[in-house]
């Protein structure tokens, strides 16, 4: 996977359409094409990080900004006070489908627990 193939390197790139609701140098965010709740927010890097286990020690501005956004996305849904859920899906196991960094902001229902 190269930054020029991968399909979240080309959204942050505007090579391939979404509705994107967050951008920055660092970060954009886009709602994901196929919801599981009344809001589900993409939060990626624009640099390729292939996954969250992928994140090193120089990386821990990064980590922060994508937290910082993951904040302002549900902000921006307004689902900040009502309460909202953060996912990191990383590897085969961890259910992982696309091979970019990826934070789900999923709000705006009651979310149940454990996951599947
Ligand atoms: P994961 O399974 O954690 O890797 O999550 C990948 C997510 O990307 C899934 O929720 C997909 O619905 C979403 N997704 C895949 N293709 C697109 C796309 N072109 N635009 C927005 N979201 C997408």
């Amino acid at each position: 996977m190269t930054a020029s193939t991968c399909l979240f390197c080309r959204i942050a790139r505007s090579d391939i359409p979404a509705r994107i609701v967050y951008r920055d140098d660092e970060v954009v965010a886009f709602h994901d094409v196929s919801p599981q709740a009344p809001v589900h927010i993409l939060v990626i890097p624009v640099r390729h990080v292939s996954g969250l286990s992928a994140l090193g020690p120089d990386d821990t501005g990064l980590a922060g900004r994508l937290l910082q956004v993951a904040n302002e996305v549900a902000r921006l849904a307004g689902v900040l006070t009502s309460g909202f859920r953060l996912v990191v899906n990383d590897g085969a196991d961890g259910g992982q489908s696309v091979p970019h960094l990826h934070l789900h902001v999923l709000g705006g229902r009651q979310l149940s627990w454990p996951p599947g």
